[in-house]
């Protein structure tokens, strides 16, 4: 044996280690299309990363020859670093993302084949539904007869079947084909303006597939690994676009569990797991049945649980982590006394020493984080909510996107549209009506129609100046920041737009959240660094515009160190923590009220909360309320049947304890309030303890900023890239920065 074949030797067992006899099988198969079907927590995610390192450890593969699918881009992230740490090699040329990413960066790449114009725009599902209610109403389509929602999933469904209007047969049914119409006009609005939803991506980088043979064969060649995790999830177009990758040459590596299909109400179609087998054969099916995450009682109560879905391909889990304790179950009167016994339990937790971020609440929906939000504010236990109303869509920094957007594309007809009278500036609603018009007429953009009207004359007065002077700020924004470093580009645009002074004069607390957020959004733009491939064809800023576009999507989004996470059961998936709350155990909540009529969706539900329960390593609550305000109104439920499937043995039930304020006996439902909540939502984590500023400056310190002059270091939240601190400034008043970006200078 030479030397190399003895190094090899050596890094393959180190792969292997820590991997169970058919963890390590899945790992180093040769042969043919392999499919890891296990259930939560048994090392699906696990056994992928390895591979990806064993085939490029042992097998001489490159990276340059492997694309992997993971569910976010914060899970491909992670992969990236587990693999580098596993095998401290430069892992860049390797493809990791979720579908949506790596559609973005192949049709980055081949925006002309795919038929697009270089610097199209990526547009969230925010920006697609205001399209869509404008194309609706341009229609004189009513709102009660055809909802915008209904037409956006319309649109997104076809998409997602790989359907293009051309592609649909309405037959003799007058709505099919109105609806067909309605999707053709939709797209012609994005081909002016070069917008690409999220749909789109994939179906338009399938069709490169289809369409241009030299490109697909070109990928083939590349990428002879394709990896998928949670593969249960994946919808037709997806599917479809693996197989046109894939060929015949290719390797397929896919792990899932139908246990945890979740997104049927999206388009995933769980089917694909039994295709599999067919569509790549011959397929190696491995299963894993240890579980290395949960004790015993909570595996016990999840696999209970899910045995009572009908379809399901079945299988045996069971972990050596010993029994551990039992589920505790509370009964709370309302969501605002649900919310005080989680907050309490975690403030034991942490007393007993344990990390704030190893601490879930899990919910079925949204709405439901405020009333913990609020408790945790009370307690000042810093948390974060994943989902919900992510950075990038907040409303403030859609603005200065949308600004953005226009400097780089004036056709951007979603962004004019944003912020053509935002701030106000004189440009009511029928001039702008005048120029829709206009521009439909002419097909124009709305930009061209207003330079189109101002030079007929048609446009003339008061509206005229006002869209001159819009126009020219455009202009000036343009070639103000066109050859500046991208932080500094989006300053000068916010600058520029007047959007500070705007929000300014909103109410204290809400205004000035939102100037920090745009703050933030200079910082967030510091510390962009492209794919390469990416900004290659795009430059930076467009680049980063896509990134912001393909973030607001993402159901999870980066942890704060830390904080309590708070976050919807969907975004929990992959996920794990010591100590998980299961909220709002409620029929018509969750199992949501939807879902109660219909056997397979009942079914969907039951395997969201099979998804929630095995997150938890250690310990699992479950809670549900008697009364809840939910929407504005009072429902009084009763506990959810999911409750009722775990078998009693593995629960205990937590009585209210007496002298904590909360009661032992109790009052009819309903004749308690339900507590008083403020307005106050915002979801950044608040540290109770100032903490040292990074760069050697402290509390109390007197220090110089570049425009707001003297002031006074009075505290910090956070650390690293994300440290914010605060500082009492002489002339401007107590403003909160970002450390990293603040510049100040100790005085
Ligand atoms: P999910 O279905 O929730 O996505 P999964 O099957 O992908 O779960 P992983 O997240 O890969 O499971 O693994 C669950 C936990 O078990 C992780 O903390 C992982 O590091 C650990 N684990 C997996 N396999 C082993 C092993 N052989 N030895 C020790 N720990 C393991
Ligand atoms: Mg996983």
């Amino acid at each position: 044996m030479n030397q190399f074949q003895a190094t090899r030797t050596i890094d393959s067992a180190r792969l292997l280690e820590g991997l169970n006899p058919p963890q390590a099988e899945a790992v180093t198969q040769t042969e043919g299309a392999t499919l890891v079907l296990a259930g939560a927590g048994s090392g699906k995610t696990r056994v992928l990363v390895h591979r990806i390192a064993w085939l490029m450890e042992t097998q001489g593969v490159s990276p340059y020859g492997i694309l992997a699918v993971t569910f976010t881009n914060k899970a491909a992230g992670e992969m990236r670093g587990r693999i580098a740490s596993l095998l401290d090699v430069d892992v860049r040329g390797l493809w990791v993302g979720t579908f949506h990413g790596i559609a973005h960066r192949l049709l980055r790449q081949h925006w002309q084949e795919a038929n697009l114009p270089q610097d199209f725009q990526i547009i969230d599902s925010d920006d697609q539904k205001r399209i869509i209610k404008r194309l609706l109403k341009d229609q004189q389509i009513d709102a009660t007869s055809l909802t915008p929602a209904s037409l956006q999933g319309y649109i997104n469904a076809r998409k997602d079947e790989g359907l293009r209007p051309a592609n649909i047969d309405p037959g003799s049914d007058p709505i099919a084909a109105r609806l067909r119409e309605l999707y053709d006009a939709y797209e012609a609005i994005c081909r002016r303006g070069g917008l690409v939803d999220f749909a789109e991506l994939l179906l338009r980088s399938n069709e490169l597939w289809l369409q241009q043979p030299q490109v697909l064969s070109h990928y083939r060649e590349r990428f002879r690994h394709l990896l998928v995790d949670e593969f249960q999830d994946t919808n037709t177009l997806q599917y479809a676009w693996l197989r046109n990758l894939a060929g015949d040459r290719a390797t397929l590596f896919v792990v899932g569990d139908d246990d945890q299909a979740i997104y049927g109400w999206r388009g995933a179609r769980v089917e694909n797991i039994l295709r599999f087998d067919k569509d790549f054969a011959p397929v190696t099916t491995v299963r894993l049945e240890q579980n290395y995450r949960s004790t015993n009682t909570i595996l016990s109560a999840a696999n209970a649980l899910i045995s009572h879905n009908a379809e399901r391909l079945g299988k045996n889990l069971w972990s050596d982590q010993g029994d551990g304790d039992p589920i505790a179950l509370y009964a709370a009167y309302n969501e605002v006394e649900e919310a005080r016994y989680v907050v309490e339990a975690i403030e034991r937790w942490m007393a007993a020493g344990n990390r704030r971020d190893q601490a879930a609440i899990l919910y079925r929906s949204n709405a439901q984080s405020r009333a913990f939000e609020e408790a945790l504010m009370q307690r000042r236990i810093p948390y974060r909510v994943y989902g919900g109303t992510r950075f990038f869509e907040r409303a403030e920094i859609k603005d200065a996107l949308a600004y953005l957007r226009l400097t780089a594309n004036p056709a951007d007809d979603a962004s004019f549209e944003r912020v053509v009278n935002l701030p106000t500036r004189g440009i009511g609603a029928r001039t702008v009506e005048n120029l829709r018009a206009h521009a439909r007429a002419r097909q124009l953009s709305l930009h061209d129609a207003a330079l189109d009207q101002l030079a007929s004359g048609e446009l003339s007065g008061r509206a005229a100046n006002a869209v001159r002077g819009f126009l020219e700020l455009l202009d000036t924004m343009r070639r103000q920041t066109a050859d500046h470093l991208l932080p500094d580009r989006i300053e000068r645009t916010i600058q520029l737009s007047g959007l500070t002074d705007h929000y300014a004069k909103e109410p204290h607390e809400k205004g000035q959240a939102r100037i920090e957020n745009l703050q933030e959004l200079i910082t967030a733009g510091s510390y962009f660094t492209p794919e390469e491939e990416v900004e290659g064809s795009l430059g930076e800023l467009n680049a980063f515009l896509a990134h912001a576009a393909l973030e607001a999507g993402e159901e999870q989004g980066d942890a704060w160190d830390d904080c309590v996470q708070l976050m919807t059961l969907h975004s929990a998936k992959g996920l794990e923590f010591d100590l998980v709350f299961l909220c709002g155990l409620e029929e018509g909540l969750f199992p949501h009220q939807r879902s109660v009529e219909e056997p397979g969706r009942l079914q969907e539900e039951r395997r969201l909360a099979y998804v929630g329960m095995t997150r938890a390593r250690q310990f699992l609550y479950l809670c549900y309320a008697e009364s809840r305000r939910l929407h504005g109104d009072v429902i009084y439920g009763t506990p959810s049947r999911f409750v009722a499937e775990v078998p009693a043995e593995h629960i205990q039930e937590v009585r209210p304890r007496a002298g904590n304020g909360l009661e032992t006996t109790r009052r009819p439902s309903g004749s308690r309030p339900t507590g008083g909540r403020s307005d106050n939502r915002t979801a950044k984590p608040r540290s109770p303890v100032p903490q040292q500023v990074e760069g050697g400056l402290f509390v109390g310190q007197r220090v110089q900023h570049e425009k707001f002059g003297e002031g006074v270091v009075l505290g910090v939240e956070g650390d690293g890239a994300r440290q914010r601190i605060q500082v009492n400034f002489a002339a401007a008043g107590a403003k909160w920065l970002m450390a990293a970006y603040a510049n100040l200078r100790p005085i």
